[in-house]
């Protein structure tokens, strides 16, 4: 039998960060954490070779060990901006943190390559199962998604058809005359973006978009100070919007006029927001793609055809399918952060999954009672609809209003280098005018945005 304190199961971004901000804020806690993979990172151990973070480095991976190198890429598509991590990167950084900060620690355990049955409390691993006992068990796995290199599409593929996962694209099977790019995720945009920077005509490549998807401004999540000014004031609007705009559509275009969503094409409202981050660079090399299938889901490839929900399209040997369609984060509903001896690790604030994980676990360090513990960390809705800017900007603003309240907690998000809204808590002495201003008119406005996004989002279900 292994005993510990904390049983994290789940040695993804969130169970690491989880971990680590736990030892630093509980000193005598142990920790056992799980994984059914063979190393740490979590999806990222699979990941595609190009595969970067859509938000700077600065900000990722846990708390206590900086990722990247903190300075702004003067070349590329990210040029002006904070430095991305590669994943080669991002697994070489948590297999160090687990080494050097976790395991030299001496209280924390990692099994890799077992499986935790939530059931039956047992650990099964290639030599049979163990009893694992612990306090609390803490499930990072509850919202984890898919990933594309093994995830299985939900279509059909006729035999001989050239079918993969975006993985194969950086290698040489992913020589091909013509693509189609399944999915108008992130994964789907990098795909593409992939493919036109590495020469390949943008003609030759065909989107299948089942809908549109909103995309996150990066300029909006930049660690540096020169970007603090810009950061205000495109809060302050995005408040003021969020406490006049009449309806939820109205957001998401006065968002877009703002500068803090994009999208591909001005004549088609996109269905989905899934906190998809990139430059308008990046933005102007997808709206080279003009082969764009707005026909739905595809429902099977044949060998000369697409068949979709609402129609076909032509397709051939010398084609290369490319599965873009598996989801990062898998919508779930919402449950109580903290349940007796479980923890579910969920969103706590808009689309930052680490830096949720390690508050989570600084609120089970400096907590008791179970009622506050889940008010400080009332799940925000995980990103899929439209509507779920509003719905998350919502409790976003709820919670961190809560945390504001609490010193040790505002503390600590003044802080730490995950909180990608950092820039924002800056004493009010430290504020440049133009900050100081935004600061003012976001306080005006933060009931009445409060307010009326409740109003829209409830209008909405
Ligand atoms: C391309 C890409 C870029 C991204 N960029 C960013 C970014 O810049 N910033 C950001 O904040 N987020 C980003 N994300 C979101 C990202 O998904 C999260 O940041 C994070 O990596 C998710 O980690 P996780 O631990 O929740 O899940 P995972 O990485 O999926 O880890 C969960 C782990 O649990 C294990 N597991 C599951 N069930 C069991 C079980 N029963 N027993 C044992 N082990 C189990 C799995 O093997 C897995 O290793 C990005 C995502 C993608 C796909």
């Amino acid at each position: 039998m292994i005993e510990s304190d904390y049983l994290i199961v789940g040695a993804g971004a969130c169970g690491l960060a989880f971990a680590d901000t736990l030892l630093s804020e509980a000193p005598n806690a142990t920790i056992t954490i799980v994984d059914e993979r063979a190393a740490p990172g979590g999806h990222w151990v699979d990941a595609y070779d190009f595969v970067k973070t859509h938000q700077p480095a600065s900000f990722y991976g846990v708390n206590s060990t900086q990722l990247g190198h903190d300075r702004i890429d003067e070349t590329g598509l990210n040029a002006g901006f904070y430095d991305l991590a590669s994943g080669a990167e991002i697994r070489t950084y948590f297999a160090d943190v687990l080494e050097r900060v976790l395991l030299a620690s001496g209280r924390v355990r990692y099994i890799p390559e077992s499986h935790y049955d939530f059931e039956r409390r047992v650990l099964v691993t290639p030599e049979g199962e163990t009893a694992l006992r612990a306090r609390k068990v803490v499930d990072t796995t509850y919202t984890a998604g898919p990933i594309p290199a093994t995830h299985t599409p939900s279509y059909a593929i006729a035999p001989g058809v050239r079918h993969a996962p975006v993985n194969v694209l950086a290698g040489s099977e992913g020589e091909a005359a013509g693509y189609v790019i399944i999915g108008a995720g992130k994964t789907g945009a990098d795909a593409c973006v992939y493919l036109i920077q590495r020469g390949v005509d943008p003609d030759a490549i065909t989107w299948i978009m089942p809908q549109d998807v909103w995309f996150y401004d990066r300029a909006l999540y930049q660690p540096g100070d020169e970007h603090l000014d810009h950061l205000f004031e495109l809060t302050a609007v995005q408040m003021e919007i969020a406490a006049t705009a009449q309806t939820a559509d109205e957001v998401l275009m006065r968002l877009e006029q703002s500068g803090t969503l994009m999208r591909i094409d001005p004549c088609v409202a996109p269905g989905a927001y899934r906190c998809a981050t990139i430059t308008r660079a990046e933005m102007g090399v997808m709206k080279r793609v003009k082969n764009i299938a707005r026909l739905g889901r595809v429902q099977r490839i044949e060998r000369d055809c697409i068949v979709l929900d609402r129609g076909e399209i032509p397709t051939g040997p010398d084609v290369l399918h490319v599965d873009c369609s598996a989801k990062a984060v898998r919508p779930r509903p919402p449950l109580p952060v903290f349940d007796g001896e479980r923890i579910t690790v969920q969103f706590v604030r808009t689309c930052q999954p680490p830096f949720c994980a390690a508050f989570i676990a600084m609120v089970e360090a400096h907590f008791e009672d179970e009622a506050k513990k889940n008010v400080l960390c009332a799940p925000v809705p995980s990103p899929e609809r439209a509507i779920d800017w509003l719905s998350m900007t919502l409790q976003t603003a709820i919670n961190t209003f809560a945390w504001m309240q609490e010193p040790v907690l505002a503390n600590w998000l003044a802080r730490s280098r995950l909180n990608g809204q950092r820039g924002l808590m800056r004493p009010s002495a430290a504020l440049t005018p133009v900050q100081a201003e935004a600061r003012k008119r976001m306080r005006a406005v933060t009931p009445a945005a409060v307010a009326n996004l409740r109003k829209l989002v409830a209008e909405s279900v």
